[in-house]
């Protein structure tokens, strides 16, 4: 018996330079978590290679190089990556899921290709699935394959994890395949999500799009019990606080100082994505100068956001406009040895991440809808002397967690403001108060809890579905 992880990405970068293949394994916050299982035995993961290849040698070699360090590869033409992954997956799921129904793309060539992939997804599992194997696949690029494969296996363990949030009803009934995905998502035995509202919205979606009945957390389809639930994820907490003594991060801590001595340093650190509320974060911090003069030359916004899907337009004006806003804050503002904000539009290296969690005394992480939001915990980790002030949207999966944070609507640019004002001026005992409990839940409820409590429930619930038959 074995356990196959599926997702969209193998947590491997995998580079061709001079005819040879290179792998540098990725160190994100799933591959970390779910390594102590991939990395067992005989067990998998499966996912695209992350590369076009078109060659089948080529295919085989790489396929080869992967088997040795147990992962599997999933081939992807460059059609089937813009239909499928920046078409469906992004164009049309991404943004109903997150609440933006109006960039959302119903288009039948994203949705064929998106079943076409599902299906050669499911070819692949089949190719080294047994019976009696447990078979883990994550995330929106996915939603079809569970049941996919439930029709040719029927005896199969299958769990299914959505890392995004799960919309209300409302927007789900906007997708025009909608009965199909959910009929398929139900092809799992375990469907989890972040958050207790997550599963709550698909279960409601469930009852009133299918003809099906819920108990509780627990429909009947086809006669096999699925039982969808929250599993908020961690993160590698030890893996943050270790990095504090690291010397590379100790060396940019004190090149950070250097130059931002004086400075209360607010962070934000995200994807260029629309769902991260970075214009209204820049437009409370615009406030906070227009407003407060005595703040000039005190404080400094470092903010980082990393490239991602600027081939899509709604990406490429966001991030116009996140340049004209910075520029304009920027230039309203500096002066002689002062820059208001410090922007990066590329990423950085986890031991850079860690140093700039050191330094900043202000997180500021304000999305307007996130499946659960990491950098916010990751920034926790990191106060290891339990300083610091998190802000912290109450539309991020997180803010279920991290109750003391300072909790904010993000669409209410001037609680944000006011937000910022509470935390530069927050006394030490109150930063305690708050980061302390924040501190005790990250540790507690790490990535390494969350992959047990869900493998842990999925072995439940093949013997629930055993004992009623
Ligand atoms: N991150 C990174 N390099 C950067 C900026 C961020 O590796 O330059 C990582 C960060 O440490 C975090 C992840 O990217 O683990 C972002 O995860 P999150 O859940 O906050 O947002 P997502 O991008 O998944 O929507």
């Amino acid at each position: 018996m074995k356990t196959i992880i599926v997702s969209n990405r193998l947590p491997v970068k995998i580079t061709e330079s001079d005819d040879k293949i290179e792998l540098k394994q990725s160190e994100g916050g799933l591959a970390t978590g779910l390594g102590s299982i991939y990395r067992q035995g005989n067990n998998m993961w499966l996912g695209w290679s992350g590369i076009e290849v078109e060659s089948e040698s080529k295919q085989e070699e790489i396929k080869d190089r992967l088997q040795e360090i147990n992962l599997f590869p999933v081939f992807l033409t460059q059609e089937e990556i813009n239909l499928y992954y920046e078409g469906f997956s992004n164009e049309t799921l991404w943004p109903v899921f997150h609440y933006h129904p109006t960039y959302a793309h119903y288009e039948q060539s994203y949705w064929d290709s998106y079943l076409a992939v599902n299906h050669k997804f499911k070819e692949a599992v089949l190719e080294i699935a047994e019976p009696g194997d447990i078979i883990w696949i994550h995330d929106y690029q996915l939603l079809l394959l569970a049941g996919l494969i439930r029709a040719e296996q029927p005896d199969i363990t299958i769990g299914f994890f959505l890392h995004i949030p799960f919309p209300s009803y409302e927007l789900f009934r906007l997708i025009p395949w909608r009965a199909e995905l959910l009929e398929n998502m139900l092809g799992a035995d375990l469907i989890g999500f972040h958050t207790f509202d997550d599963a709550r919205h698909f279960i409601s979606s469930i009852t009133r799009l299918l003809p099906l009945h819920a108990s509780a957390n627990q429909i009947n389809y086809n006669d096999r019990q699925v039982i969808v639930e929250a599993f908020p994820m961690g993160i590698d907490e030890k893996k943050y606080e270790s990095l504090t003594h690291d010397r590379l991060v100790l060396e940019n801590v004190s090149k950070l100082k250097e130059n931002f001595q004086d400075l209360k340093m607010i962070l934000s650190i995200d994807r260029l994505d629309y769902s991260k509320g970075i214009l209204q974060r820049l437009q409370a911090y615009d406030i906070l100068l227009q407003k407060n003069p005595e703040y000039h030359e005190r404080v400094v916004l470092y903010m980082i956001v990393v490239p991602s899907r600027d081939t899509v337009p709604q990406y490429k004006e966001l991030r116009d406009e996140i340049d004209k806003l910075v520029g304009n804050i920027n230039s309203r503002y500096r002066t002689l040895d002062w820059n208001p904000i410090h922007y990066y539009y590329r990423s950085f290296e986890t031991e850079m991440l860690s140093a700039l969690y050191n330094m900043a005394e202000i997180c500021l992480v304000t999305p307007m809808r996130d499946g659960m939001n990491l950098v916010s915990k990751e920034y926790v980790a990191s106060r290891t002397d339990n300083t610091g002030v998190l802000i912290l949207s109450e539309m991020a999966g997180a803010a279920k967690e991290l109750i003391d944070a300072i909790i904010v609507n993000p669409n209410n640019v001037g609680e944000l403001y006011r937000a910022m004002i509470e935390a530069i001026n927050m006394p030490l005992e109150e930063q305690l108060r708050r980061m302390v409990p924040m501190r005790e839940v990250v540790a507690k409820f790490n990535v390494r809890h969350w992959v047990k409590i869900y493998m842990d429930r999925l072995d439940e619930v093949k013997q629930l579905q055993a004992s009623m038959q």
